[in-house]
């Protein structure tokens, strides 16, 4: 049985019918339609993340996450001189733990939860029905369906768990010499199968053998160059939390999860997760090409270290006896060597104007990547 068995969904018939009649299309393409298609794309409509959907996040797993969360931004904040107002954006926030457990602990400091005002970027329908729900005693909390592009006066702080591993990726393979955009296209069969482009112009420094795959990630300039709009007028700091290396290494990462599984990223169009590494050199890259300064990449389990997750486990427990049990696997499992804790990474990005972001190591500087 090929991984295309079950490609014929109403998306995986689309995207054959238009393959058929104007051949084949960049990877980037289809994982654009896989995963933001207006009326089948993944992330349109489906509820994803959680026991029933098909992948869990790390606020999902423990409150901790969101609550040290918030009190780095706090943290920020008071770095920043504590301005009256502070736009809290937060990038694909799921089905909002997130940003709930950050107010929560936010309203540790009255002053610093009075300045909030909330963004939230969402795709996703089903998913800003569960936030609306989730946040329904919050105040000052505004949907968009993309980065903001008028915020009135402010200091901005982004936060990013697990959404840059969600945006299309172009992908590149290095054949005698030279690079070819990876295409999707169909065999003889009518299954999908991945197909080699024209030889591109594109090249990168870093060493590369025959058979060698590039990702690229187009919306990452676009995204650096935003916030580098914002750090030119106000006070910016970022954090971005997502699986991939700091390292700048080809490799193909493209990969699709169902219901905790991972599956063909062939199979089942638009209803199985695709995602790829994050890769943090790029982001680095992207964002000091716009000025901006990058703390970091570190851990997961370095950043939550320095942030204090094991104390406010142990506080949480002691509070909690009845729970303690799920709360130190909760943060087991974040900080887990083999697992989230050293997969995923965090990486800070600010103005020149905010000092060194806290928990992460201060400051590579443009001639670290040039
Ligand atoms: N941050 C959350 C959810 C991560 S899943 C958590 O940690 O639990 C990815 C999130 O990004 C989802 O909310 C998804 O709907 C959203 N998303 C994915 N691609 C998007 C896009 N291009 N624009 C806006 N939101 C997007």
């Amino acid at each position: 049985m090929s991984a295309d068995e079950n490609s014929d969904t109403p998306l995986g018939w689309l995207l054959k019918a238009q393959i058929r009649e104007s051949g084949p299309i960049p990877v980037s393409a289809y994982m654009a339609a896989c995963l933001q298609h207006p009326e089948f794309g993944y992330y349109v409509r489906r509820p994803a993340i959680g026991a029933e959907g098909d992948f869990i996040t790390a606020p999902e797993i423990s409150q901790i996450f969101g609550e040290l969360l918030g009190l780095w931004c706090a943290a920020v904040w008071q770095q920043m001189g504590e301005p009256a107002r502070l736009h809290l954006i937060e990038l694909g926030p799921g089905r909002g733990a997130l940003m709930a457990d950050m107010l929560r602990s936010a309203r540790l400091l009255p002053a610093f939860r009075r300045a909030i005002a909330v963004h939230l970027v969402e795709s996703n329908a089903t998913l800003v029905t569960l936030q609306k729900e989730r946040l329904a005693a919050e105040s000052a909390i505004n949907w968009h369906r993309a980065l903001p592009d008028v915020l009135s006066d402010g200091a901005v702080i982004v936060v990013a768990n697990e959404f840059f591993d969600a945006l299309p990726i172009a992908q590149y393979v290095l054949l005698d010499g030279a690079w070819r955009q990876r295409l999707v296209g169909l065999d003889a069969a009518g299954a999908f199968q991945f197909q080699n482009g024209d030889v591109t112009d594109v090249d990168w420094a870093c060493p590369a053998v025959d058979g060698d795959v590039r990702e690229v990630c187009e919306a990452v300039p676009t995204m650096m160059a935003r916030f580098g709009e914002f750090s030119r007028t106000r006070d910016f700091a970022a954090v971005v939390i997502d699986y991939g290396s700091g390292d700048d290494l080809p490799g193909d990462t493209l990969q699709a999860v169902r219901r905790h599984h991972y599956t063909s990223p062939f199979a089942v169009p638009g209803e199985s997760d695709l995602t790829t590494h994050v890769n943090f050199a790029d982001l680095a890259r992207a964002a000091h090409a716009q000025g901006l300064a990058v703390d970091g990449p570190t851990t997961q389990a370095e950043f939550l270290g320095a942030l204090g997750i094991v104390q406010r486990g142990s506080r949480l427990m002691s509070a909690n006896p009845d729970k303690a049990g799920s709360i130190e696997a909760g943060v087991a499992r974040l900080l887990a060597p083999n697992g989230m804790g050293a997969r995923f990474k965090a990486i800070g990005l600010r103005g020149r104007s905010v000092p060194p972001l806290p928990g992460l190591p201060q400051g590579t500087t443009e001639q670290d990547h040039t």
